[in-house]
């Protein structure tokens, strides 16, 4: 075999080899997404099963409100409930907004109407911590006023 027969049956191989390998790796890629896509319909049925289960519970909670055997979860969801409701309100306060009387939807503190009932919106009445120190202000005030009186008899 001449140098250039060598050469030549060496590209050959080498050929081969590269096409071999292009040949294997988009078997690969197809492999991976066949994989890829398995595992996703595996995945939609799973959550579908989830759901349906999610739907069985929340009807047998309905059905039997006072079923012992579940007490445990029913005080659960009742505590997370409450959890949320006040961290919603939390939430409501950081966005300058209040829940609006009639509806309930969070409606902005400034707002005049609630955007989705109409209702005119009412700011909740100050708490009680509040009211004492307005208490307070107001013995101060009337203080004021003697003053002022004092002030208007020298005037
Ligand atoms: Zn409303």
């Amino acid at each position: 075999m001449g140098f250039l027969d060598k050469l030549k049956d060496s590209a050959a191989k080498l050929g081969d080899t590269v096409e071999k390998g292009v040949k294997s790796g988009s078997e690969s890629i197809k492999k991976a997404a066949e994989k890829s896509n398995l595992k996703k319909e595996i995945s939609t049925l799973e959550t579908g099963i989830n759901d349906v289960y999610v739907q069985i519970g929340k009807k047998f909670a309905e059905a039997n409100p006072d079923n012992a055997e579940y007490a445990e979860f029913y005080t659960t969801i009742k505590d997370n409930l409450a959890k949320i409701e006040t961290l919603k309100a939390q939430l409501i306060n950081l966005e300058d907004k209040i829940n609006c009387t009639v509806c309930g939807e969070p409606v902005a503190k400034d707002a005049k109407f609630c955007d989705k009932c109409g209702a005119k919106v009412e700011l909740p009445v100050a708490p009680v911590e509040e009211a004492a120190a307005e208490g307070e202000s107001a013995a101060i005030s009337e203080g004021a006023d003697i003053a002022e009186g004092s002030d208007s008899t020298e005037g």
